[in-house]
């Protein structure tokens, strides 16, 4: 069977159990702070499985994009891991349990219509106390006892320990599916069964309470489920990956075995670059933090296994068409991303490649040090290091210090690990599966009714409220932070990249300033201090958000709408929305674009925005269904979660986004718009900042108003007349500066004479220690100059106060110079004298000092210097 038909099967089979078939959720949760990516088909029900939250099913089914970063050490090694790969689930939400779980589970692995596995090549394991579960099994599915293991709480409950270790909250034990292939291979998980059936408090015993609705989360690999079904002895030989295993053997120039010497390292590179090219789409780019840091970590690594088997140049972006050809069946959208992935995993391998050398230098260092010292291994912290900052991975580091006959001493490595997993706060940990007071609050009191699209004002009731993470009963403490929850309101709560709306709750007896909105799961969140009065549970209230600012918003987000239009219309249909920050009368918006944009395309690009506000076309927002939308054209973001229904925003006939912001009326409405700069923020992603409305007039009028200063500065009222004004002056400047110049001259000849004459002769030579007045530095240069081009063989130490500082400067002819008399052998010793230091050539030094009252005796001190050396020049 083929991967494309199994998962099509999979999911046709879980729908006549009417289990609704649900969309993959992204790979690249943004609501989510526990994971950097989605490690499985559970992750988007985690609200469900919490009893927060309402969707219109109790049963689903999914076909889910993982990318897990715990198992990249596996991938390439055991047949069976990938960092991507794809999990089928089925799930209930306190709807059908443990019997239904297993006997589906059964009959679509065994069944003839289905998959037709024969039942003597599976076995299954149990929690060790799970007796309803083996029973299961054993009475209903026949399974033998032998075939059944008990295994315990590290293997069979989830979360892994739970029960002794926690943390608190939704848990329960698994069941898992192995497949043995014959021949008598290694057994291989499929298909794990985790009945979430309690809710654990404390610590053992007794700590693990049953959940009144209980709850099936089940995860199937597709991979490997696959692999089973086509025979083959890996993951890597199926359908799906072994064209692309073969792929990155052509651009390798070498031919793709599953053991053969090249097999471990091409089935990396295919696994990240598959990887990869998943998280580039949903808009990860390769960076330094979270899950840019992976995506560059698996780049690197790849590029590296290729290099190390010869390819010197940029390759992994090659294998990207084929891994989209491949995988377009399911996830058609990636044809769309194709050539930005490509520019960015590229862009990625080319920067890589400035360091590789170094890594590998580096990693010469470590071994050349461990064999002189006769050392068997190279030191764990420097082998982290490595990994960490140069993408050598610790496994590729094995290999190529094994290739020397050393090991890697991994104690010193995981404690390196640990301590930077530490600094670095999250490693790949599955979020706490417990609630807080807010999602209590969502359970008892259902979601917020939102009203930011009728208006500013609202009535409402106050049903929650939130302080030092507790709920509270009143707030009557005037300045202290509270979080309030109201039973409707008109606050925009931030999303979408607009800004939470600002402004009051007022009751009858107390105020609260409201100074961010944010969501909740349902709830609207209302973060504010008190200011004035109290404030209760059940107090009826008035929501008023800060209408001018509201305006300012609404501004600023429409006008974002023109300029993603703009964007396409001049710079191409590849420049869509990457991130965005909408603020009042400001926003921020970043797109995908390979160069900068030209200060001629800004032009075109701000001139068609405001042609568009000018048109004064009608903004106009309907709810539709998400194919609906699509089908229609709607913009919308990879990436990026939408709901069934969503809210297409369009204006005229050439822009339609799918969006929740609060949008004008018309964009007439928005006045003004000016970009105020473009620049770069990652790979392939440039950023453009604008305001609109009353902030784009307050920046004109400034720069008028640092117009009107300069002018008046240069006394030249018209402002046409300026850029005249300015060059005049330039010109003015240049003359001067010339003049000044030939006057120096002049007056350096003039004294330079003077200097001559009273110069002390030291057998063949003139020894010249003067202080001067009123020079620069650039002077004292001069005059050394003079001195020597007029004067045969000659030592000038010259000193003068500059600036309420002391300036030496030393200079002697050549002929001294070889005599061995040196510039900067004198000035050392007469810059002590002053307090300072400094240094030079033989023929030209300089140096500095403080005590500028010391500067006659430094020039003495100099003096002996010089007679000195000239004595023994001569001697
Ligand atoms: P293993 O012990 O083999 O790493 P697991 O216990 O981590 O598997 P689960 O977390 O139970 O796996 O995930 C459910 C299913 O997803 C597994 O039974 C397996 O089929 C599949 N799966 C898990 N991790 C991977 C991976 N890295 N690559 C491919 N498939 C995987
Ligand atoms: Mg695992």
């Amino acid at each position: 069977m083929k991967t494309n038909e199994l998962r099509e099967a999979y999911l046709k089979f879980f729908e006549s159990k009417n289990c609704v078939r649900r969309p993959s959720d992204v790979l690249v949760p943004q609501d989510d702070p526990t994971v950097l990516f989605t490690p499985a088909g559970m992750n988007q029900f985690k609200n469900q499985f919490l009893g927060i939250g309402q969707l219109d099913f109790t049963r689903a089914t999914t076909c889910q994009k993982c990318l897990r970063t715990g198992d990249i050490g596996n991938v390439g090694v055991t047949a069976y891991h990938h960092t991507f790969f794809e999990m089928l689930g089925n799930f209930s939400f306190g709807d059908y349990f443990k019997r239904e779980a297993i006997h589906w589970a059964w009959e679509f692995l065994t069944d003839s219509n289905w998959l037709g596995l024969k039942p003597e090549r599976l076995t299954v394991t149990v929690y060790l106390d799970d007796e309803e579960a083996a029973g299961i099994w054993h009475n209903e599915i026949g399974l033998p006892l032998d075939r059944i293991t008990r295994e315990d709480e590290r293997e069979n409950f989830w979360p892994a320990e739970a029960p002794s270790k926690g943390p608190d909250g939704v848990c329960g034990p698994c069941s898992e599916i192995y497949y043995h292939p014959p021949g008598g291979g290694k057994e291989v998980e499929i298909w794990n069964l985790v009945f979430t059936q309690f809710n654990r408090v404390g610590d053992p015993p007794d700590n693990l309470r049953p959940l009144p609705k209980k709850n099936i989360d089940t995860g199937m690999g597709l991979e490997r489920t696959a692999a089973v079904l086509q025979g083959v002895e890996s993951n890597y030989e199926i359908d799906i990956l072994r064209p692309l295993c073969e792929n990155v053997g052509e651009i390798l120039e070498t031919s793709y075995q599953f053991d053969g010497k090249t097999g471990r390292a091409i089935r990396r590179i295919t696994d990240h670059a598959r990887a990869c090219t998943f998280a580039i789409h949903e808009g990860v780019s390769p960076g330094s933090k979270e899950e840019s840091y992976i995506i560059r970590l698996l780049l690197r690594r790849a590029f590296l296994e290729g290099y190390l088997l010869g390819q010197k140049q940029p390759f992994v972006y090659q294998v990207v068409p084929a891994i989209v050809d491949m995988m377009s069946q399911p996830y058609p959208e990636l044809k769309q991303t194709l050539a930005n992935v490509q520019d960015t995993i590229r862009a990625e391998e080319e920067n890589f490649l400035g360091t590789i050398e170094r890594g590998l230098g580096k990693f010469e260092k470590l071994v050349e040090v461990a064999k002189s010292s006769n050392r068997k291994s190279l030191p764990g912290k420097e082998v982290f290091d490595l990994h960490q900052t140069d993408g050598f991975i610790l496994d590729l580091t094995f290999s190529l210090a094994a290739d020397q006959g050393l090991s890697i001493d991994m104690e010193g490595f995981r404690a390196a690990e640990t301590k930077h997993k530490t600094d670095s706060g999250k490693g790949i940990s599955w979020g706490v599966m417990a609630a807080g007071p807010l999602d209590e609050l969502q359970k008892s009191q259902g979601e917020t009714k939102f009203l930011a699209y009728e208006g500013v004002t609202s009535e409402a009731v106050v049903v929650g409220l939130i302080q030092n993470g507790e709920t509270v009963e009143s707030v009557n403490h005037v300045d202290l932070p509270v979080d309030v929850i109201l039973n409707q309101s008109p606050f925009y709560a931030e999303s979408g990249g607009q800004v939470g709306d600002v402004g009051v709750i007022r009751s009858s007896r107390g105020e609260i300033e409201i100074l961010d909105t944010q969501k909740h799961a349902g709830l609207i969140v209302h973060r504010g201090r008190l200011t004035s009065g109290e404030v209760h549970l059940n107090d009826s209230v008035t929501a008023e958000v800060d209408a001018v600012k509201r305006a300012g918003i609404r501004r600023a987000h429409s006008a974002t709408h023109l300029l993603h239009h703009a964007l396409h219309q001049v710079l191409g249909e590849h420049a869509t929305q990457r991130g965005s920050k909408v603020e009042d009368d400001h926003l921020r918006f970043d797109f995908s674009h390979g160069a900068a944009v030209s200060p001629d395309e800004l032009l075109k690009i701000e001139d068609i925005v405001n042609e568009r506000i000018s048109e004064g076309v009608p903004v106009s927002t309907n709810f539709m269904d998400l194919k609906d939308a699509k089908k229609l054209g709607a913009m919308a973001l990879f990436g990026e979660k939408y709901p069934d229904r969503v809210r297409v925003v369009e204006m005229g006939d050439f822009s339609r986004e799918l969006c929740g912001g609060t949008h004008l009326d018309n964009t007439g409405q928005v006045g003004l718009c000016r970009i105020e700069s473009e620049e770069n923020v990652a790979a392939g992603v440039r950023r453009i900042v604008a305001s609109t409305g009353k902030k784009a007039i307050e920046r004109i009028r400034n720069q008028e108003g640092l117009l009107k200063e300069v002018a008046t500065q240069l006394k030249t009222p018209q402002f046409q007349e300026l850029p005249r004004k300015v060059t005049q002056l330039q010109e003015e400047l240049k003359t001067l500066k010339q003049q000044l110049d030939q006057f120096t001259k002049a007056s350096v000849a003039g004294s330079v004479d003077d200097m001559l004459k009273n110069a002390e002769q030291v057998g063949d030579a003139r020894v010249i220690c003067e202080t001067l007045q009123g020079v620069d530095r650039e002077t004292l240069r001069e005059y050394a100059d003079q001195l020597r081009k007029q004067s045969g063989s000659v030592a000038i130490l010259l000193g003068a106060d500059i600036d309420g500082k002391v300036a030496l400067l030393a200079a002697v002819s050549k002929d001294l110079v070889k005599k061995g008399v040196k510039a900067g052998d004198c000035i050392r010793e007469a810059a002590k004298v002053v307090g300072g230091g400094g240094g030079g050539r033989p023929d030209l030094a300089e140096a500095g000092g403080k005590d500028t009252t010391k500067i006659v005796d430094a020039l003495e001190r100099g003096k002996a210097v010089y007679s000195e050396m000239i004595a023994k020049g001569a001697s």
